[in-house]
C-alpha cells in the first residue's frame, strides 16, 4: 500500500488536479498499484480555513505520505498577507522539511507542438532533456551572507557558495542513476576554471562517474551550457548542476518546448519520496473557467509513478496517450492556434484516459 498526498491548492490547481487524480485511479486499478489518495488544504485555501498556509496536520500528512501531488498555490486575494503566512510560504516549508533535495526538471518537445516553440523545427525537434538541480545547497544557503555598511558609508553585499563532498555526491549520483533508463549521458554544469566551489564539483562529479562506466560523462561551464540549449539542445539528455546554476538553466530549458501548461516537475528527497507538480502557478486570470491546460500535472502524476514508485511501464503510457490526444490535434486554449478549436480541461482529462483506456 502507498499513499499518494493529494494538494490541490489554488486558482486553476483543484481543476488540473481534478483531472490527474481520475487518470492515477485508473492506472491504479488497471495495475493495481495499491495507491490510496487522501487530500488536503494548501495554500491560500488553507489560509482561508486555518489562519495558515500549511497546517501541521497537513504536513504530517506529507511526512507519512510516499509522494505528494502538488496543484498550485497563491492568488491576488493573498497577496497583502505578511511574508510569513502567504500561499507561496507552504511550498518552501514542504521542500525543506521533506528534504527534497533534487529537483527534475524534463524539457521535452511533442512532435505536434514544435511550432509552439519559439526557436526553429529544426533544432528543437526531437529534443528530450532532464535538467536536474540540486535544491537545498549552493549560495542561496551559504554563510555568512548579508549586507554590511563599510566605513566609508558604503555597503557591501555578500553570498557565500558552498557545497560539500555529500551533496555532490547525492545529486550526481542521482544522476546517473536517471542516466542509465534514458540516453546514458551525463552533462555536468559548473564553473570550474573560476569558482573552487565548482572545481570541487567536477571533481566529485569526476570521481562517482567512474562507478558508472555505461553512462557517458561530459563536463560544460555553465556560460556556455546556456548557449548550447538555444544552439544545439538535442546534444543533452541529462544536465547536472547546482542550485545557482539550475534555477535559470532549468527555465531556459523549459522554454524550449514552448508552453507553462505542459511543464511538470518532480522534487526528491533521498529515499526517493517525492512531491509532484506543474512549474505553471495558480493561472488566477483563467482560475474557475474550466480552460486550463491539465498536461503539466497529468505529466507529473507519470514521473511519479517511474521516480518514486518505479513503475515505468504505465508512466510511459501516460506519456503516450497524451502524445497521442495531442497527435489528434486536441487543443486547450494555451497550446492552440488562432483559429484552432480548443477543449476544456476537463475534455483534455477525458480524451487522455480515453486513449489510455485503448491500451489497457
Ligand atoms: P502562472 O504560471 O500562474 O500564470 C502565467 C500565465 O500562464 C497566465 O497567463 C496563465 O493563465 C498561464 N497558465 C499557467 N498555467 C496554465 C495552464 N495549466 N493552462 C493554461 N494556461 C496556463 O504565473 P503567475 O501569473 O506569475 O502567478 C500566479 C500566482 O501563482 C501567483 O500568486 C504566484 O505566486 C503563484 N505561483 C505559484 C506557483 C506554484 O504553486 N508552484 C508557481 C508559480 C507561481
Amino acid at each position: 500500500m502507498a499513499k499518494i498526498l493529494v494538494l490541490a491548492g489554488d486558482g486553476i490547481g483543484p481543476e488540473v488536479m481534478g483531472e490527474t487524480v481520475k487518470i492515477l485511479q485508473f492506472v491504479n486499478g488497471q495495475e493495481k498499484l495499491g495507491l490510496e489518495f487522501e487530500n488536503a488544504l494548501v495554500g491560500g485555501c488553507s489560509y482561508d480555513a486555518h489562519g495558515k498556509p500549511l497546517t501541521d496536520e497537513t504536513l504530517r500528512l506529507a511526512k507519512a505520505a510516499d509522494a505528494v501531488m502538488l496543484g498550485a498555490v497563491g492568488g491576488p486575494k493573498w497577496e497583502e498577507l505578511d511574508y510569513s503566512v502567504r500561499p507561496e510560504r507552504a511550498l518552501l516549508a514542504l521542500r525543506s522539511e521533506l528534504e527534497l533535495f533534487a529537483n527534475l526538471r524534463p524539457a521535452k518537445v511533442y512532435p505536434a507542438l514544435v511550432d509552439a516553440s519559439s526557436l526553429k523545427r529544426e533544432i528543437i525537434e526531437g529534443i528530450d532533456i532532464m535538467v536536474l538541480r540540486e535544491l537545498t545547497g549552493d549560495i542561496y544557503f551559504g554563510k555568512p551572507k548579508g549586507v554590511e555598511k563599510l566605513p566609508d558609508g558604503q555597503e557591501r553585499g555578500f553570498n557565500t557558495m558552498v557545497y560539500t563532498t555529500h551533496e555532490i555526491e547525492r545529486i550526481a549520483k542521482l544522476a546517473f542513476e536517471i542516466a542509465r533508463g534514458r540516453q546514458k549521458k551525463v552533462t555536468s554544469i559548473d564553473k570550474a576554471n573560476v569558482l573552487e566551489t565548482t572545481e570541487l564539483w567536477r571533481k566529485v562529479v569526476t570521481q562517482l562517474g567512474k562507478k558508472y562506466p555505461d553512462v557517458e560523462l561530459k563536463h560544460m561551464y555553465v556560460d556556455n551550457c546556456a548557449m548550447q540549449l538555444v544552439r544545439y539542445p538535442k546534444q543533452f539528455d541529462v544536465i547536472v548542476t547546482g542550485n545557482l546554476f539550475g534555477d535559470i538553466l532549468s527555465d531556459e530549458a523549459a522554454m524550449l518546448t514552448g508552453s507553462i501548461g505542459m511543464l511538470p516537475s518532480a522534487s526528491l528527497a533521498a529515499s526517493k519520496k517525492g512531491m509532484y507538480e506543474p512549474i505553471h502557478g495558480s493561472a488566477p486570470d483563467i482560475a474557475g473557467k474550466g480552460v486550463a491546460n491539465p498536461i503539466a500535472t497529468i505529466l507529473s502524476a507519470a514521473m511519479m509513478l517511474d521516480l518514486t514508485f518505479g513503475k515505468k511501464a504505465p508512466a510511459q503510457k501516460i506519456e503516450a496517450a497524451v502524445e497521442k490526444v495531442l497527435g489528434a490535434g486536441l487543443r486547450t486554449a494555451d497550446i492552440a492556434k488562432p483559429g484552432e478549436a480548443k477543449v476544456s480541461t476537463q475534455q483534455a482529462g477525458e480524451a487522455i484516459l480515453s486513449e489510455l483506456k485503448k491500451v489497457y
